[in-house]
């Protein structure tokens, strides 16, 4: 019964800090008018417009009042809609969602925030996009945007919302409001177009590994271009009964529930021209062959271990995306040889910080209540002990402080699944700029993340900033510093 607003609630409490102030934020969030206003719908207009008002929407109880003043007459094929009116459109897609009945067709009566997408001149906060550049407030060259920064500009536009949702509630989180020009061509914040997307993009030799939220909004972004090719594509895991993965799977509707991953993944890019093999597994049981020809590798999954394995499978270069708990993302690159490796920045779960994180979370406490406990030498209360399986109580019960992580590690399974923390606008940043890089990566252009700037981060409350891109360096110690490996990968890319 814990449906799509769950992960979001979670991410709330997480950037507030306080679980009791989440239903007060939520509810001021949802009484927040926030209007979508576009002159016309060409493409690049359309394709912000939709995704903003798709990643608002998915904000389910903390989802403003969404107004939608455009034209009736559409201009592109959009992942899960039909081809009528975007508004008819966008609400029968998301039907199930209580957010639907806050979302009105025409214009706001009183908005707190007006986004005015494309050439418009009506006042409010302007998105736009030219070539690889889009734009908060900022002027672009007047050329169209491509499918990718038309939808990094949707990005954009609803972390926007999400902020002045959150700061009219009363957050007491950081906010930074973005404004100005970011390119997806090389990560300045300048109105850079860069090349031309000379479609189809070809992603055969890639292998997608992982589904979720990031990985959706990967295929969302993708599904948007003429492709080609047969990727692998890679998730063992199905869209959760309960419905919590619809907050941020823009692959899946409440029609969807049960249904696999890595299948309504590989729909999205199969409807863009490409011929996916979508693989309902775990990368480990994927065979020999498959593992070896995986050319570029696009991995989204949160679970360190497969990271970790991952690397070693060596693909020729691995474009990684994660997101945290408090709002930040990055997306890394990594080709084994030069600075990082996925290995050197996936901590393995032998370090303590890692387990007292494991540990806390499968108990249901704070780290810093375990670590007051492991301090006082405590056992668990009653009260947390009740809260865990049956199977589980005895096996913690009246276990003291400093025998807790170990015990927990040792004893008690990993719960099926750990409940995520995240937000639409969260998973939908990294996952449409994976995409950005997987398409300069596959046309050859010289120009995406690389050694020398190997990790792009930032904020979803912050935007975007000067030094969003930098670089990481190897880990001493790690494999990728190994000759008998480095022979390995050299060879087999040589
Ligand atoms: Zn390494």
């Amino acid at each position: 019964m814990a449906g799509p607003a769950d992960r979001t609630r979670r991410f709330i409490a997480s950037v507030e800090g306080d679980p009791h102030q989440v239903d007060g934020i939520i509810t001021g969030m949802a009484a927040t008018e926030v209007e979508l206003v576009a002159d016309v719908l060409d493409p690049p207009t359309e394709i912000a417009v939709a995704l903003t008002a798709i990643l608002l929407l998915r904000l389910e109880d903390a989802a403003p009042h969404l107004f939608l003043a455009v034209p009736s007459t559409r201009s592109v094929k959009l992942p899960l809609l039909g081809e009528h009116d975007l508004y008819d459109e966008l609400a029968d897609a998301h039907q199930g969602f209580e957010s639907v009945e806050r979302f009105h067709r025409g214009p706001a009566p009183n908005p707190d925030l007006r986004l005015v997408f494309g050439a418009g001149a009506a006042p409010g906060l302007h998105v736009r996009s030219a070539g690889w550049a889009c734009s908060l407030d900022a002027d672009l060259p007047a050329i169209a945007g491509n499918p990718v920064a038309a939808a990094f500009a949707g990005v954009l536009a609803a972390a926007e919302a999400l902020e002045v949702g959150m700061h009219r509630a009363g957050s007491r989180a950081r906010l930074g409001s973005y404004r100005g020009a970011v390119s997806l061509w090389d990560y300045t914040l300048a109105p850079v177009v860069g090349a031309t997307i000379t479609a189809p993009v070809d992603l055969s030799g890639f292998g997608i590994v992982g589904c979720g939220g990031v990985g959706s909004a990967t295929a969302w972004t993708l599904g948007l271009i003429s492709l080609l090719g047969d990727p692998l594509v890679v998730d063992h895991d199905i869209i959760d009964k309960e419905g919590t993965n619809l907050n941020r799977h823009l692959t899946a509707t409440f029609q969807n529930i049960g249904d696999p991953k890595a299948t309504l993944l590989a729909g999205f890019l199969s409807a863009a021209g490409a011929s996916p093999r979508p693989r309902i597994r775990e990368w480990k049981e994927l065979s020999d062959a498959e593992k070896l020809e995986v050319r570029t590798g696009v991995i989204s999954v949160d679970d360190a271990e497969v990271r970790r394995a991952f690397q070693l499978d060596m693909p020729k270069v691995i474009l990684n995306a994660a997101t945290s708990d408090t709002g930040y993302f990055r997306v890394t690159y990594h080709d084994f040889l030069n600075a990082a490796c996925l290995r050197c920045i996936t901590p393995s779960g032998t370090l303590l910080g890692g387990q007292l994180a494991t540990t806390a979370r499968r108990l249901g406490i704070s780290t810093g209540l375990l670590n007051d406990m492991i301090s006082a030498n405590v056992p668990l209360s009653e009260e947390v002990v009740d809260s865990l399986r049956l199977e589980d109580r005895e096996q913690v019960r009246g276990v003291r402080g400093a025998e807790l992580v170990a015990t927990v590690c040792a004893r008690l399974q990993p719960l099926p699944d750990e409940p995520a923390v995240s937000a639409p606008m969260l998973s939908a940043a990294p996952g449409v700029l994976l995409a950005s890089e997987a398409i300069k990566r596959s046309m050859g252009y010289n120009v995406p993340l690389s050694p020398v700037g190997n990790v792009l981060s930032a904020s979803v409350l912050k935007g975007p900033h000067r030094a969003w891109l930098s670089t990481i360096h190897k880990r001493p110690a790690c494999e990728c510093l190994d000759t008998l490996y480095r022979q390995y990968y050299a060879k087999k890319w040589a």
